[in-house]
């Protein structure tokens, strides 16, 4: 920089002395500083146009530079752009690295734009999805993967849970495809398609484990808890076998409900959707399950009632039933006798809301978000102590799920929980409305729990102890012709 400053001077030097002499010899002094100034000027000019061109054209600044000021200004610019060159080099070579990653993996991989229309897709795509690329180009992906589920799915803009599909192209497949938005400002989404053919096979092979497991002990329970139940009757039982007999008898009593329970839920995961849809009459379920539940306590108080009396939904009231029994009950369970239980039922702004309050004990927080997997208990003593299995409220999040609807579960230790039913609103419907789609009185819709033949495959319950098993635990030995 210094060295600059010197030649800078030098040539300032230079022009005004040459200009000064010739001006001197000349007799114009002042023309002669003048014409030293002029070159001067002329030189920086000369220079900046050379560099104003050379950016204009985004030519490359080459050696020689001159001297200088100036030769400081051309190298510095030569250097940004060899470093600039260097950097779009290695960015070109990332985004080779990473086409030719996104080629080769084995998860399809498409690129949509704003509007769900196809822009790129990997081989792997055509693969997996069967789309073709470049055919699909610029294709709105819902019409290149013709799916009217998807469809909904793409349209209703929730991506937070993934879109399970069977391609139409090979059935034997199940898919997974995940919808995560990129690109910043181009709005731009990138669906990843997962086999997962191999993972909900072992899914399907656990539940007909647990479907087989408890339907081959089902019956030799039921003999056992029907032999029980004859000796804790009978009047030949010795005295001292009284308490034993008692104990069998309630401990066998608990794993038919567990085995219940487990049948009820395997049936749920079945099937995504209830096989009855039909308009239920939600407020006349509700109000037989409340005096259902209320009369198996005994010692609950009245229950508060907030009911829309117009409000109905599809779906399948076997189901609904259950769920709701299951929440209203554990709120019973969970709440000392005296304390407040509200059951409310009403169309919100996002479509009908079930809640079911109460003034508990209420549940840590660090529990919530399991309390709807299997046998998840807080307090798996006193769950067991007041006859509880542990699968209820799963029962209630498979019944939702199969509904459009959603679980939410609130609850402040000391302040009593809240567990919200959340429907969409597409499967309300008003009282009166329903009757295009065929009526359904509620005392059909609510049918009294015990006539609930569950091996003849109907819709499963939960907690058959208080809501289907009478037909299996009012006389076994009856029903297996091993009566006395
Ligand atoms: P259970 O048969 O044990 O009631 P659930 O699946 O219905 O099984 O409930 C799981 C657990 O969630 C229960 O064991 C209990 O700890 C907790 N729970 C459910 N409902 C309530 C409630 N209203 N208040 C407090 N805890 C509850």
């Amino acid at each position: 920089m210094r060295d600059a400053f010197y030649f800078e001077g030098l040539w300032l030097l230079l022009g005004l002395g040459g200009g000064g002499l010739l001006g001197g010899l000349s007799g114009h002094y002042a023309e002669g500083l003048a014409v030293g100034l002029i070159a001067i000027l002329g030189r920086h000019l000369y220079h900046l146009v050379g560099v104003a061109r050379r950016i204009d054209r985004r030519a490359r600044f080459l050696a020689p530079f001159p001297g200088g000021a100036w030769g400081i200004i051309e190298t510095a610019i030569a250097e940004q752009q060899q470093r600039s060159r260097r950097h779009r080099k290695r960015q070109l070579r990332f985004a080779q690295r990473f086409r030719e990653a996104a080629v080769s993996v084995p998860e399809g991989l498409v690129i949509l734009d704003k509007n769900f229309c196809v822009e790129w897709s990997n081989p792997a795509a055509e693969r997996i999805l069967g789309l073709h690329w470049p055919v699909v180009r610029a294709r709105p992906f819902g019409s290149a993967l013709p799916n009217p589920l998807l469809k909904a799915y793409l349209a209703g803009g929730d991506f937070a849970q993934p879109f399970d599909l069977v391609p139409e192209h090979n059935r034997a497949v199940r898919l997974s495809l995940r919808i995560t938005p990129f690109g910043g400002e181009k709005r731009q989404w990138l669906v990843v398609a997962r086999d997962v053919t191999k993972i909900h096979h072992l899914d399907q092979i656990r539940r007909d484990f647990v479907a087989n497991a408890s339907h081959e002990l089902r019956t030799p329970l039921t003999v056992i808890s029907g032999f029980l139940e004859t000796l804790a009757d009978s009047r030949e039982t010795p005295p001292g076998m009284r308490r034993p007999v008692d104990l069998m008898r309630h401990h066998a009593s608990r794993m038919q409900d567990i085995i219940e329970d487990l049948l009820a839920l395997s049936r749920l995961e079945m099937g995504e959707h209830p096989e009855q849809v039909q308009p239920v009459d939600v407020p006349g379920l509700l109000a037989q399950v409340v005096s259902e539940v209320t009369a198996e306590d005994g010692g609950q108080g009245p229950i508060d009632q907030d009911i829309d009396p117009d409000l109905f939904l599809m779906g399948d009231a076997t189901e609904l039933r259950s769920a709701f029994a299951n929440l209203i009950r554990n709120a019973i369970q969970h709440t000392p006798a005296d304390a407040r239980i509200q059951v409310i039922w009403r169309n919100g702004p996002q479509g009908p809301v079930l809640s079911v309050r109460d003034a508990g004990l209420g549940i840590e927080p660090e529990h919530i978000p399991r309390l709807t997997e299997r046998f998840y208990r807080v307090d798996p003593a006193r769950s067991r102590e007041s006859g509880g299995t542990g699968v209820g409220l799963s029962i209630v999040n498979h019944v939702l799920s199969r509904h459009q609807g959603q679980l939410l579960i609130a609850s402040e230790v000391g302040g009593g929980s809240e567990f919200t039913c959340r429907f969409a609103t597409a499967v309300a419907v008003r009282r009166g409305a329903e009757r295009s789609n065929g009526s359904v009185p509620a005392a059909q819709t609510a049918a009294p729990a015990t006539a609930i033949p569950h091996e003849a495959g109907n819709a499963p319950t939960a907690r058959p102890n208080h809501l289907a098993a009478s037909s299996l635990a009012a006389s076994p030995i009856d029903q297996m012709g091993m009566g006395d």
